[in-house]
């Protein structure tokens, strides 16, 4: 196998310029924008972009941070190679978390795999090229990577390394590139994009940054936050999320647990009292802001009274959205050596336990929005049924939260912006017709 630090490299090094290639993108919205890049500098070099089944060459740009996600991305490499041995395909490159993480044990365990290409490192200066691998109205724009937070159980800062800020001009220059393209709605991702300008700043520069992208946004309506992270969530953040129009009042922050000693296992540089006051507060100066929330169940040491202390937080928080994660034991992290460590079936329990009680929270929280009228992205026709479209409120992040259903006679685009009187609502979905 050749070593090569880029997929650019592996094409020039293998005759292969110009060759057709298919991506194969796996895990959260970084890996994607990565993907977009990998594609942006390939069809730069003169690549054809393809599909799966009229490529040479396959890239699966890999994940690899827990369990579950390291199996798909293994399932998805064997695929490929079995389509490389079928002579479908010539070459199968591996990128990403997983190649990053386990490069060696991959070149070892499989000697088709014709390269195995770590992370992209995020450029800070400049706009890469991309490749839109999502709908044309809506863009991740990455503004940083990696993050200096350490907890105790992810294995992120030690796959992405040391964490990075692109520069204001940087990510400004790609938002008016977007804007001009007719992108209606962004989302600013990274790790941790409260960090954001630590490095190049020297101080948390996320709240300036956003008020210099509005004034850069003219198409663009909608700016969502993901992933921020508590402790780094300043007055001033909240603020301009309250103040300005375009910036939806959405907030993802993972909070993981509410358990005073097992966020400091967690390492997580927050208290139980301080996550309630940053909720209240938030809650006090954003009104009817939506918070989205990930818990972690099972972590070592979690005890049953732990678990329900964390259960009743979530009783009386009463968060709009909420994903749940089973503790994901990983070599290389600090908790991987952790004493107590829960078995398997128990965190299956508490996992279930915990999104029962939060689907009642979720399906009442949602039956306050029936007989409102709410701004609505559209993202495509639903198939197969006419006059009816899937779209998104500003409380609803593409792929990791509910829909719209939006009823209407007349025609509508993705990227078509419309008011919906809404008329019913399940645990995660509104319906309701354009006004
Ligand atoms: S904030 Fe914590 S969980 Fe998130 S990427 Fe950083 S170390 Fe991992």
């Amino acid at each position: 196998m050749k070593p090569s630090k880029t997929i650019q490299d592996f094409c020039k090094n293998s005759d292969l310029q110009r060759a057709s290639v298919s991506v194969v993108n796996l895990g959260c919205a970084r890996n994607l924008v990565d993907s977009q890049i990998i594609l942006g500098q390939l069809r730069h070099n003169g690549h054809h972009i393809v599909d799966m089944d009229s490529s040479d060459v396959a890239i699966v740009n890999t994940c690899g941070f827990i369990e579950d996600a390291k199996k798909e991305s293994l399932d998805v490499i064997v695929d490929l190679l079995k389509l490389k041995k079928q002579g479908k395909l010539k070459k199968v490159i591996v990128a990403g978390c997983l190649a990053q993480r386990y490069g060696s044990q991959l070149a070892e365990e499989f000697k088709d795999i014709d390269a195995i290409i770590g992370v992209q490192r995020l450029q800070s200066h400049g706009v890469p090229d991309q490749e839109l691998l999502t709908p044309s109205h809506f863009a991740y724009v990455k503004i940083c990577e990696s993050c200096y937070n350490q907890c105790s159980f992810c294995i992120i800062p030690k796959i992405k390394g040391k964490f990075i800020s692109r520069t204001m001009e940087s990510v400004l220059d790609e938002i008016k590139q977007l804007d001009a393209r007719g992108v209606k709605e962004i989302h600013m991702i990274g790790q941790d994009i409260t960090a954001y300008g630590m490095d190049i700043y020297r101080k948390n520069s996320l709240a300036a940054l956003l008020k210099r992208v509005i004034a850069v946004t003219d198409n663009i309506q909608w700016i969502r936050l993901l992933y921020t992270y508590p402790a780094h969530i300043t007055d001033e953040l909240i603020e301009v999320i309250a103040r300005e129009e375009k910036i939806c009042n959405y907030i993802d922050m993972p909070l993981q647990h509410i358990n005073d000693r097992l966020l400091k296992a967690m390492n997580r540089k927050i208290t139980r009292q301080q996550t309630i006051d940053l909720v209240k507060k938030v809650r006090g100066l954003i009104p009817r802001v939506c918070i989205r929330t990930a818990f972690i169940v099972g972590m070592p040491t979690e005890s049953q009274d732990d678990f329900e202390e964390l259960l009743q937080f979530v009783r009386d928080m009463r968060f709009e959205k909420v994903g749940g994660f089973v503790y994901s034991r990983e070599e290389g992290t600090l908790a991987y050596d952790m004493p107590h460590q829960v078995p398997e079936s128990v965190k299956k329990e508490r996992l279930d336990s915990l999104m029962t009680v939060q689907q009642d929270i979720s399906r009442s929280l949602q039956e306050r929005h029936i007989g409102e009228t709410l701004k609505v992205i559209i993202d495509e026709e639903q198939k197969d049924e006419k006059n009816i479209y899937l779209g998104r409120s500003e409380y609803d992040a593409p792929e990791v939260d509910g829909l719209v259903y939006v009823h209407s006679k007349r025609k509508l685009a993705a990227g078509d912006f419309v008011m919906v009187k809404v008329r019913d609502a399940t645990e995660y979905d509104l319906v309701g017709d354009v006004i």
